[in-house]
Order: structure tokens, then C-alpha cells, then sequence
């Protein structure tokens, strides 16, 4: 299955999410939405992000938040909008969440992304949450 429903769907969310932190009296900025495979390696190399990133397949968006014209780079900052990001679709992550391998928590909380990988057979077209 081509992941373009899922893309359609997580750039409905994405809409849904930006109003949301501006209906909250906050502003955002995009950061990395696409990442390409030769990014991705290069990442990787680094110590940054994964190589098989939800980025690399556009089911991903880092988001700078300001309020106030001031940046907030917390996790916490972003907590109630990935809580919203979360509730908006049922495969919708919000970075804050995240842990490493070992189990510890990893928060990216800037990062929100839809992962689909356990549901590849859903229909997105029928399941639009709002
Ligand atoms: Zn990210």
C-alpha cells in the first residue's frame, strides 16, 4: 500500500494541530518535515534521529513553538499540543512520549508524527476522525 493516504491524512492532522496552537495563543515555525535517505545516514552517523525515521516517508514534522515571540524548546512546552496531536487520529505519536531501546525516557517533544505501521491495511479515507 502507498503511504500517500496515510500522508494526506497526517497533513489534515497537521492543519488541525497548527490551529490548535494558534487558537491557544501560541505560534509555531516548521522545522523538518521531509528528510531525505542521505540526510537520514548522515543523522544517524551522528547520534541523531534514526535512519528509518517517519520522516524519511512525510509522517513527520519537528514544530518550533513560540509564545509571546519567545522560542520554547521544552518537551513540556509542547505537551498539550501532543496531547491534542494524539487525540486528533489513533496512530498519531507525540515525540514527548518517546523512549530509547533500553527503555528510558527519550522525550523529542517537538516531534509529532502518524505511524501506520501496525495497521497497514487501515483505510484512512473512512476514518477521518473530524
Ligand atoms: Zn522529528
Amino acid at each position: 500500500m502507498s503511504d500517500r493516504p496515510f500522508q494526506e491524512e497526517f497533513s489534515l492532522n497537521l492543519a488541525r494541530l497548527i490551529i490548535f496552537i494558534y487558537e491557544s495563543g501560541y505560534k509555531c515555525t516548521g522545522g523538518e518535515w521531509w528528510r531525505t535517505p542521505e540526510m537520514a545516514e548522515i543523522y544517524a552517523r551522528n547520534g541523531k534521529g534514526i535512519k528509518d525515521s517517519l520522516h524519511l516517508r512525510r509522517l513527520a514534522i519537528d514544530l518550533n513553538l513560540f509564545k509571546d515571540g519567545k522560542y520554547l524548546n521544552t518537551t513540556e512546552a509542547h505537551r498539550p499540543f501532543g496531547e491534542y496531536w494524539k487525540s486528533l487520529h489513533f496512530m498519531n505519536r507525540w515525540g514527548g512520549d518517546f523512549h530509547n531501546s533500553k527503555g528510558e525516557p527519550k522525550p523529542d517533544g517537538n516531534h509529532y508524527e502518524m505511524n501506520p505501521s501496525d495497521n497497514a491495511d487501515f483505510n484512512v479515507g473512512v476514518n477521518i476522525t473530524r
